[in-house]
């Protein structure tokens, strides 16, 4: 009846089982890419070659990719078709005209602002609100949110509840506020907040998902502050998901209606289309409020292009328009979120700790399960990656991640940092039989992995350092 504890409503109950209609795909492969699994001696010399980063190594010679759900997705023919309908006028492009009016049919905001990615939206958003020493709260950034707070000398602090380092802890919405963090960080901070920042949800904090009943406990904390609350919207579908499956009130409530009632709580948000709208380009941000609006405008004319193409190709918004509402569907969605929890119940079954209740778009691995002989500074994380692509071609991502939240004790802001290996699905790009391949390489690798002594850094610059970073294996 349920995988993960979590119940699935539509009628394809035995999903968790192996057998094939559990998990049919609700699509079919119409286009075909070739994929190819090196040998194990090429596999160990491209790894070396990569300095035992996935990140270095090419895409042609991995056979799995599971670094990123980002952009990875498949198009559909309803996508690629929308293609040709581009309008590539400059101005009052008829593209711009639909995706303008689905992005306002989906967020419920009436102004519509495109850029080619999520990072773009967040580079404007930030110039506009964050001044050096404001304190921005949220359940928790993505790196690049971060990255563009830190760049404007702000401060983002991650309110999630501790129970986000428990692998073990079984809640449902793991991806939660605690709102006693939330309320000591506001209290001591307030007039240097510029918005409560609301992720839904985050590959960074294990996919997992945000209750409504949160949602608007934070709303009302906010009011209670006169703190504005955005929303980062780019798995909004997942997470409406996860409401409707888990929170008795949403029981057959649309998607559509789920998210329409999250961003009422909200003043804006930003997404990045690469991720629930499907596509392989795009993003764009939305606000309540014109006057915000229309700086946003300003600033997007110098950064990416005029508002009515924002970066991006006339294309590429008919792609948008469409991808946003395919991603909302709830066959895909229930397909989807199923791949994720099935990979979680086999990689469970293989002796390893996963985040569980599984969220969407991934599975996250607790490393310290497969390795517990290394130390963190024996890079872990590194070496399961290094071993999934040793044993099976299998590219996988993960890393540690600085982040700082609220110490419920002393109400302090104090550092604190998060490791996982996170295996990323694609949408509608992998089937059950890979998903099984890739839960026999872990269990394999797992096997082996006494063996492996460790890893060590050799070269880390200090912006972005996880995406340039080098290893070297330890000598055994
Ligand atoms: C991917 C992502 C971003 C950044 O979007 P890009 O399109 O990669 O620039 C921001 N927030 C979240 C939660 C994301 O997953």
């Amino acid at each position: 009846m349920s995988i993960e504890g979590r119940p699935f409503g539509t009628g394809m109950e035995d999903a968790g089982s192996r057998s094939l209609a559990a998990l049919a795909e609700p699509y079919r492969i119409k286009v075909a890419e070739q994929i190819r699994l090196l040998s194990r001696p090429e596999r160990e010399e491209v790894l070396a070659a990569a300095h035992y980063s996935g990140i270095h190594i090419d895409a042609a010679d991995v056979f799995i990719d599971l670094m990123t759900d980002s952009g990875t997705g498949a198009m559909s023919s309803e996508q690629w078709a929308a293609l040709m309908r581009g309008d590539e006028s400059y101005f009052g492009s008829r593209s711009y005209q639909r995706f303008e009016t689905v992005s306002r049919e989906i967020t419920g905001y009436p102004h519509i602002v495109p850029t080619h990615q999520g990072r773009a939206a967040e580079k404007i958003i930030t110039e506009l609100l964050v001044r050096p020493g404001d304190v921005v709260l949220s359940n928790t950034h993505f790196d690049t949110t971060r990255g563009h707070i830190l760049h404007r000398q702000g401060v983002p602090v991650d309110c999630i509840g501790d129970w986000l380092w428990d692998f073990g802890d079984e809640r449902e919405f793991k991806g939660n506020f605690d709102l006693k963090k939330l309320e000591l960080a506001l209290a001591r901070h307030h007039s240097r907040v510029p918005f409560i920042l609301i992720t839904v949800l985050n590959n960074m904090a294990c996919s997992s998902p945000v209750s409504m009943q949160n949602i608007r406990e934070v709303k009302s904390l906010a009011d209670r502050y006169g703190v504005k609350v955005m929303f980062d919207a780019c798995r909004l579908a997942e997470n409406a998901y996860f409401i409707q499956q888990g929170e008795p009130e949403f029981s057959g409530v649309s998607i559509q209606d789920i998210v329409l009632e999250m961003f009422s709580y909200g003043d804006g948000c930003w997404m990045s289309a690469k991720k629930d709208a499907i596509v392989n380009i795009g993003g764009f941000c939305a606000f309540r409020d014109e006057s915000l609006a229309m700086r946003a405008k300003e600033l997007l004319v110098l950064y990416e292009g005029y508002p009515t193409y924002g970066g991006l190709a006339g294309r590429d918004l008919e792609a948008m328009a469409v991808g946003l509402r395919e991603g909302l569907d709830q066959e895909y969605l229930a397909h989807r979120i199923r791949q994720a929890a099935y990979l979680g119940r086999l990689i469970t079954e293989a002796d390893v700790s996963v985040s569980r209740p599984v969220g969407g778009s991934g599975v996250f691995v607790d490393v310290r399960s497969i390795y517990p002989h290394l130390s963190a500074e024996q890079l872990p994380t590194v070496a399961f990656a290094a071993d999934m692509f040793l044993e099976g071609g299998v590219r996988v991502g993960g890393a540690l991640f600085p982040m700082k939240t609220v110490d419920i004790g002393s109400g302090n802001i104090v550092d604190r940092s998060f490791e996982f290996s996170r295996l990323a699905i694609p949408r509608r790009t992998y089937t059950q039989g890979h998903l099984e391949y890739v839960a026999d390489i872990v269990a394999r690798v797992k096997s082996k992995a006494s063996e492996n002594m460790g890893y060590r850094v050799t070269y880390m610059p200090e912006t972005m350092g996880h995406f340039f970073v080098r290893f070297a294996p330890v000598a055994g």
